[in-house]
C-alpha cells in the first residue's frame, strides 16, 4: 500500500507530523542526580558546603585552570554582578556589550550605575562585531562583555587586542559556552573574568547556578566574601568544629551563594558532560545535513577558530522566499507538535532600554534584522533520532507548503 505523504500543514487542518508534543527543551537528569541530591539532603548540609568546593575543583580540572580562581554562585547574573563589582564598575561608567543576549547581561550593568553600550553583531555568528567596537569607546568606557552566543565563541583575539589598546577589562558571558573552545582554549578562561550559567535550560544544569572565573586567587577570595554578605568567614567554616562563631563584615556584600543541593547536581552533570556534548553535536549534525540543500534555510556557522557546543540550534529562514512570517511559522510548527523558541529579542528593542537609554530599533540594525528571521529548534541529549526527524520533517513540510 502506498503511504500518503503528509503535506498539508496542521495549522490549515492537516495531520501534525507527530502525535505527542515535542517540548523545546528538557533537562538531562537521571537517577544519578536524584540519588546525589538525596544523599546531600540526608547529610543535613543543605547550603554552601563541601559539594561547592568539590564542584569548583572538578570544574577547574575540566577547564584546565587553578581551582582557587573558580567560585560557584547561585546564577550567571550573580557571577556577572560580582565580576563588575570587582572590576570597579561604578556610576557614570560605560560597559560595551552585544544586544544579542539575555536581559541579565545588561541589567547588571545598570545595577552598577553604568550605561550599557550596545555594539551590533556579526551577521553570521551573531556575536559582537569587533570591527564596530572602537567607534563606541569613549573616555567613560571601562569594560567589554563578550557574549558567546549559542555556544559559538566570539573572536576573542580581536576583542582582546582592542581592550589592551584602550585599557579595558574583558568579561566573557559564557552562559552558553561551558566547554566551548576558542583556538583550543576554554571559553570563560580567556579574559579577566568568565561567567557561566547552570540554569535549567543550559547544557550543564543545576536547576539554578552559576560560576565566576577570576583572574587571581586573591580576587576569587574577595568574590567568596562578597557572595556571602561580605563577611570574613563563610557559613561552611562557621558551623564546622574548626570554625568559630565570630565573623566580621568587611564589605557590603550580597547573598549570592549556591546551596550544596545544586552543586551536587552539577557534579553528576559534569561526569556526563562529555556524553552530553557528544549527543548535542550529533543532533546538530543531523540538522545541518538535513537542511544543507534547503535554499530557504541557513544554519549557524562554526568558524575554524571555534569548537562549538551547540547550546542552541538556531536556523535562519529567508522569508522573502516564503508566504509566511517568522511568528506564524512558529505557530505552524507548534501545531505540528514541535516546540521552538527565539533567541534573542535584541535588548535594543525592549521598552526599558529604549526609555532609559534612548535606544531605538535603528540601533544595531544587524541584530534587529536577523532576529526577525530566527527560530531555535529543540536540541537536547534525550531526543531520539525519531524526534529529530520529526522536527526536520515539520520544518521541511512548512517550507514546501509556504514556498513562493
Ligand atoms: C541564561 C543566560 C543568562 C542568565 O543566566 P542565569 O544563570 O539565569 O542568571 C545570561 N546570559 C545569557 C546569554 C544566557 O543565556
Amino acid at each position: 500500500m502506498k503511504t500518503k505523504t503528509n503535506t498539508k500543514p496542521a495549522i490549515t487542518g492537516g495531520t501534525p507530523v507527530r502525535q505527542e508534543f515535542l517540548p523545546y527543551c528538557k533537562p538531562f537528569i537521571g537517577k544519578e542526580e536524584i540519588s546525589a541530591v538525596s544523599k546531600v539532603i540526608k547529610s543535613g548540609w543543605l547550603t554552601t558546603g563541601p559539594k561547592n568546593k568539590e564542584f569548583e575543583e572538578e570544574a577547574a580540572k575540566y577547564l584546565g585552570i587553578n581551582p582557587k580562581c573558580a567560585v560557584l554562585v547561585n546564577s550567571y547574573t550573580s557571577a556577572l554582578h560580582l565580576a563588575l563589582v570587582c572590576s570597579g564598575i561604578k556610576q557614570g561608567d560605560e560597559v560595551i556589550t552585544s544586544p544579542y543576549t539575555f536581559a541579565s547581561t545588561a541589567n547588571v550593568i545598570v545595577h552598577c550605575g553604568a550605561r550599557p553600550v550596545f555594539v551590533d553583531v556579526e551577521k553570521d555568528t551573531l556575536n559582537i562585531n569587533p570591527e564596530l567596537i572602537e567607534e563606541k569607546i569613549t573616555d567613560k568606557t571601562r569594560a567589554i562583555i563578550a557574549v558567546h552566543f549559542a555556544g559559538h565563541s566570539c573572536d576573542m583575539d580581536a576583542i582582546t587586542k582592542i581592550a589592551r589598546k584602550h585599557d579595558l577589562i574583558v568579561i566573557e558571558d559564557a552562559a552558553h559556552a561551558f566547554g566551548t573552545k576558542y583556538k583550543g582554549l576554554q571559553c570563560g578562561t580567556l579574559s579577566q573574568f568568565g561567567c557561566y550559567s547552570f540554569y535549567a535550560t543550559k547544557n550543564l544544569t543545576m536547576g539554578e547556578g552559576g560560576m565566576i572565573i577570576c583572574p587571581t586567587p586573591d580576587v576569587a577570595e574577595r568574590v567568596r566574601m562578597l557572595k556571602l554578605h561580605g563577611i570574613s568567614k563563610d557559613a561552611y567554616k562557621r558551623y564546622e568544629q574548626s570554625g568559630s562563631w565570630y565573623y566580621e563584615v568587611e564589605e557590603c556584600g550580597f547573598k549570592y551563594n549556591l546551596p550544596d543541593i545544586q552543586a551536587t547536581i552539577g557534579l553528576e552533570q559534569l561526569k556526563k558532560y562529555p556524553l552530553i556534548l557528544q549527543k548535542r553535536k550529533e543532533i546538530a549534525k543531523l540538522y545541518k545535513d538535513a537542511f544543507f540543500d534547503v535554499q530557504e534555510i541557513t544554519c549557524m556557522p562554526e568558524k575554524n577558530y571555534c569548537s562549538h557546543i551547540w547550546h542552541l540550534f538556531t536556523i535562519r529562514l529567508d522569508f522573502s522566499k516564503l508566504n509566511i512570517n517568522r511568528d506564524a511559522f512558529i505557530e505552524a510548527l507548534n501545531k505540528e507538535k514541535i516546540g521552538t523558541s527565539v533567541h534573542f529579542i535584541p535588548l535594543t528593542l525592549h521598552r526599558f532600554y529604549q526609555q532609559e537609554f534612548k535606544y531605538t530599533s535603528k540601533d544595531c540594525p544587524v541584530a534587529a534584522e536577523e532576529y526577525s528571521k530566527l527560530i531555535s529548534l529543540p536540541l537536547y541529549p534525550s531526543m531520539k533520532k525519531k524526534d529529530v526527524r520529526d522536527v526536520i520533517n515539520a520544518v521541511k513540510k512548512l517550507i514546501n507548503h509556504y514556498r513562493r
